[in-house]
């Protein structure tokens, strides 16, 4: 299985990290080592001084598809659940400013710890879905697909057209504003809409 994970999909977000507000989606990919799953702890890497943490919804794909028509993209994922896009900052500026690509910044080990996933069925409009981010008991993150700059049909509909989509492959939808730094002993806590589905500590 593949991860791919939007950038820039929150307007506050790419603000906030003085992006401009992209066009089209932009995305980028992480490996299945990426993956951390049953609220196993993060191991905050060597090689970084300034891991940051992005709370985004997440999409596992149902089916395989290319080439997928945004009307029909519904129809190829059945579950949603909440995730972490660890992401060195401190790497990934070095990255950008050299124009080099940013994988050692977010394809690491690890980083990309995966909650539960929700039946999509559960949910009456994916447009308007709540999620949460909890960083030592603290509200860190605060997000509404709602203010999604694309939907999820638009980002399969969009990434298929380049990459195939597999059963059980994850797209990361792109994060909210209130990204931050992370540290050793911290514990993080995820949620949809109030229930919590992704809870882990970082040692
Ligand atoms: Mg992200």
């Amino acid at each position: 299985m593949k991860i791919i994970c939007i950038g820039r999909n929150y307007i506050e977000h790419a603000k906030e990290l003085k992006n401009p507000v992209p066009e089209k989606p932009v995305f980028f990919m992480k490996p299945d080592t990426a993956l951390l799953q049953k609220n196993n702890p993060f191991f905050y890497p060597e090689f970084s001084n300034e891991v940051h943490y992005e709370a985004e919804l997440v999409l596992k794909i149902s089916r395989n598809g290319r080439h997928i028509e945004e009307k029909f993209a519904h129809k190829y994922f059945d579950e949603i659940g909440i995730g972490i896009d660890f992401t060195a900052r401190d790497i990934q500026a070095e990255c950008k400013k050299r124009g080099l690509p940013w994988e050692i910044a977010k394809a690491f080990d690890q980083s990309a710890p995966v909650g539960k996933f929700l039946p999509k069925s559960q949910f009456p409009d994916l447009n308007n879905i709540n999620f949460q981010l909890k960083v030592n008991g603290e509200v860190r993150q605060d997000g509404n697909s709602k203010d999604m700059i694309f939907s999820f049909g638009h980002i399969i509909a969009y990434v298929s057209q380049f990459i195939s989509l597999k059963t059980g492959d994850l797209i990361f939808t792109g994060t909210p504003e209130g990204v931050g730094p992370t540290a050793i002993n911290d514990h993080f806590e995820a949620f949809i809409e109030g229930k919590k589905l992704l809870e882990f500590n970082v040692k």
